[in-house]
């Protein structure tokens, strides 16, 4: 019995055509400029988004930071949401490394910010206060239901923080969901914007690795914070290489995750007891009334007997994500393996 994993899109391996490429990878020392698949991987990355460079970084949390830290400067402001990845789940590193402070305003229930938010969050030139230098979205964001901001959206944010002389930066680990979700080319989700990072490593099955994009001042100042955090990697065109793979293959069959995740959110909100968040891309959430006789970690036991994993977020709250390792199979085992434990059967 196979282990169905709905705990991340990260669980994901290389696919067999990626680990094909990953062993045939031409490389050369990349913190030379020198290596041939990263640079090829850059370039693509580069096109894909509609930005003039790119930069290959070992992860998410780095591509963020590398950003900010090319952004900002000591004490300098970013306003972003308080349900942003960036906000919750990077150690703080834009305070711990980098000397620059969150502020933060309420992701509404959509993942968007409201613009009057943002523009009351920007501050003026008195001598007491910090200089806002940057507005931070996330798209898809993941802890508002995996919802896509939409392009004409992420225009207006752009088009106020500009207006105020501010950068705008776009934390898209999972823009290529957002992307299929809303039936757009990427490039129209971020054309306005001053910085964009998207994630090889999740849903697009790359083992490691994410990129940067940008301007070309932009994406060199991000190359020295790269080196300065230690992310400057040498014979990198084996990862790159896996990566190339991942934007030729893997983005168009995103929707199927969508899909699943829709399918799989459907037939848990027909169970009684059971309460499911809305479902825009891959990823929901859902959880369990309070009448239901199990807690979340009770059901998450009982379906890890079941060969599933899903741990509880809360006491009875669960994020589901779907992603190239389930199928509708998958989905159909994983509904009957929830009637069972709710004994419902
Ligand atoms: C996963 C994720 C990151 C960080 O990526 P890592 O590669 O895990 O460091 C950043 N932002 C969002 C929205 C994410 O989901």
């Amino acid at each position: 019995m196979h282990v169905i994993d709905l705990r991340s899109d990260t669980v994901t391996h290389p696919t067999p055509e990626m680990r094909e490429a990953m062993a045939h990878a031409v490389v050369g020392d990349d913190v030379y400029g020198e290596d041939p698949t990263v640079n090829r991987l850059e370039e693509m990355a580069a096109t894909r988004l509609g930005k003039e460079a790119a930069l290959f970084v070992v992860s998410g949390t780095m591509g963020n930071l590398a950003s900010l830290l090319a952004h900002c400067g000591r004490g300098d402001e970013v306003i972003m949401g308080d349900r942003s990845h960036t906000f919750l789940h990077e150690q703080g590193g834009l305070a711990a490394l980098g000397s620059i402070m969150p502020f933060v305003v309420p992701n509404q229930h959509d993942g968007t910010l409201l613009l009057g938010d943002i523009e009351n969050a920007i501050r003026g030139a008195d001598i007491h206060e910090p200089r806002t230098r940057l507005v931070s979205l996330e798209n898809t964001q993941n802890a508002c239901n995996g919802s896509p901001l939409t392009p004409a959206y992420v225009a207006s944010v752009a088009d106020l923080a500009h207006r105020y002389g501010l950068r705008v930066h776009v934390d898209g680990a999972r823009i290529f969901n957002a992307a299929v979700a809303l039936g757009t080319d990427v490039k129209a989700l971020v054309a306005g914007v001053d910085s964009v990072t998207f994630c090889l490593s999740k849903g697009l099955a790359a083992p490691v690795g994410s990129m940067i994009c940008g301007s070309g001042s932009f994406i060199g100042l991000a190359r020295r914070a790269r080196k300065v955090l230690g992310g400057g990697m040498r014979q990198a065109g084996i990862l790159a290489a896996a990566g190339i793979v991942a934007l030729e293959t893997m983005v168009d069959r995103l929707a199927d995750d969508h899909t699943r995740a829709s399918n799989l959110a459907r037939g848990l909100a027909a169970l009684p007891g059971v309460s499911v968040g809305p479902v825009y891309t891959n990823i929901f959430y859902f959880s369990l009334d309070a009448a239901c006789p199990l807690d979340g970690a009770a059901f998450a036991d009982a379906l890890r007997e079941r060969g599933i994993l899903l741990p509880n977020r809360g006491p009875r709250s669960f994020r589901v994500v779907t992603h190239c390792w389930i199928d509708d199979e998958d989905v159909e085992r994983t509904l009957a393996a929830a009637v069972d434990v709710l004994g419902l059967a």
